[in-house]
């Protein structure tokens, strides 16, 4: 049993530092000090941006996968740390002793095995990486469940709807925080799960202008600022759909109880329709910030540096339904999460080859969603699959998506 204190300090792992949610989660570090320290970074190959970040917390672990790197960032480093290489590397600086929690902010689905890890040596997860959970959602939570850890939701939308499931106490409260399982979920309180969308720079624009995006402008979110790859998927909503799925599988929901809605300011981040017809929100300005915090202090709540919404600003709340004929990601993420078994993997991994070479210009946006479309058509899922079932299926999928690339760049 881990002797962990909710109100003391909780020592983080971060994998995924260089990127967009690990600046902010280093953030959020520095503004609650006393609440969140960083005891190990990790990341692929950014060697000097990890040496940064390194030389400001000063965690006694820092993990760079690209070993033709590690001499860079020994120079780049002020101090000593322990350093760990390779994928073994990153298996291990997951499984640290003296973390508790580790965030998983991997872009990708490289994300799965040290989240499987740490989950094995009994740290609570944070998770930003979506795509583990559309692919091995099934596994993570059940992993989870067996070893007694928390899988607390960072990515905004999933985060809000914790926060509503807690207050609408469609959460059971966590009593023992030493030993009680993942927050379970009252199925029976909540009829529906709204995600909200911001849909992304061509929310407006007419489909027939499609063809002609280029990635430049793809990569122009309106309201968030994140890597390229959740930028894209935000453009084409595929973002959505792997969030849909997702939500099915934190909160233990059945995909038909997920509805998505558009909402342009992006500062209602997802609401809870209950039984009783009551819905609740969670309202704050677009930061991901507030949702990193909050996984690192639940249950509770403290005080930061971070701008409260100031109603009077606030000049209107807009909520429109998509456009799912337009934007097929939601519907034909809804197909696969329904389907269930390795479809979601293949469709995660059929995206990811379809955004990088829309990303190289190889084929044009609308294509993602074609390619995505194609591969899903060609698969025969299976049900219930194991780690290597899903590995199988990503890969696989990774081949025909590229397939797919080809035959449209001819
Ligand atoms: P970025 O592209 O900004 O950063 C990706 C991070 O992952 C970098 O630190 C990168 O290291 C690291 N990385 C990439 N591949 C590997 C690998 N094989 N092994 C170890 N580390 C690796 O991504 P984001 O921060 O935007 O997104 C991270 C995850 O969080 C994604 O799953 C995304 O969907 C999710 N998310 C992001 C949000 C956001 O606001 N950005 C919001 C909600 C969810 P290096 O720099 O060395 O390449
Ligand atoms: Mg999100």
């Amino acid at each position: 049993m881990r002797m962990e204190n909710s109100k003391g300090r909780k020592r983080v792992v971060i994998l995924g530092a260089t990127g967009s949610i690990g600046e902010s989660a280093l953030k959020v570090a520095c503004d609650i000090p006393e609440r969140m320290e960083i005891v190990g970074l990790a990341a692929k190959s950014n060697a000097q941006k990890l040496a940064e970040a390194a030389n400001e917390v000063r965690p006694e672990s820092v993990c760079l996968v690209d070993e033709t790197r590690i001499d860079v960032l020994r120079r780049a480093l002020d101090y000593q740390p322990r350093i760990f290489s390779g994928e073994v590397g990153l298996l291990e600086i997951a499984c640290l002793t003296n973390a508790d929690m580790v965030l998983v902010a991997i872009v990708g689905t490289a994300g799965l095995r040290p989240a499987l890890a740490a989950i094995e040596a009994g740290k609570d997860l944070a998770v930003a990486s979506k795509e583990i959970l559309v692919m091995a959602g099934e596994i993570v939570m059940r992993e989870a469940r067996e070893n007694s850890v928390h899988v607390l939701p960072v990515d905004s939308e999933h985060n809000a709807i914790f926060q509503c499931l807690e207050s609408g106490r469609g959460l059971s409260a966590p009593k023992d925080r030493g030993t009680e399982a993942a927050p379970t979920f009252q199925s029976s309180d909540v009829r529906r799960i709204i995600l909200t969308a911001s849909g992304g720079p061509f929310r407006e624009t007419p489909r027939k202008d499609f063809d002609s995006i280029t990635p430049e402008q793809a990569l122009k979110h309106p309201t968030w600022n994140m890597g390229p790859k959740i930028t894209i998927d935000s453009a084409t909503l595929f973002n959505k759909g792997l969030e849909m799925i997702e939500a099915h599988w934190l909160f233990g929901v059945e995909m038909d109880r997920v509805e998505v809605v558009i909402h342009p300011q992006s500062i209602v981040h997802s609401m809870v329709e209950f039984a009783d017809g009551s819905t609740l929100a969670q309202l704050s300005y677009s930061n991901m910030r507030f949702p990193i915090q909050y996984a690192v202090t639940w249950p509770d709540r403290v005080p930061n540096t971070l701008p409260p919404l100031d109603f009077s600003k606030l000049s209107k709340l807009e909520f429109f339904t998509p456009r799912y004929d337009d934007f097929p990601a939601m519907n034909l993420a809804r197909r696969a999460g329904e389907t269930g078994g390795t479809l979601p993997a293949v469709m995660n991994a059929a995206n990811e080859i379809a955004v990088a070479a829309f990303l190289n210009r190889q084929v044009r946006f609308p294509d993602i969603w074609r390619i995505v479309e194609e591969v899903m058509n060609r698969h025969a899922p299976v049900a219930h699959p194991d780690l290597d079932a899903i590995l199988q299926a990503d890969q696989w999928a990774r081949n025909e998506a590229q397939g797919c690339v080809k035959s449209l760049n001819r």
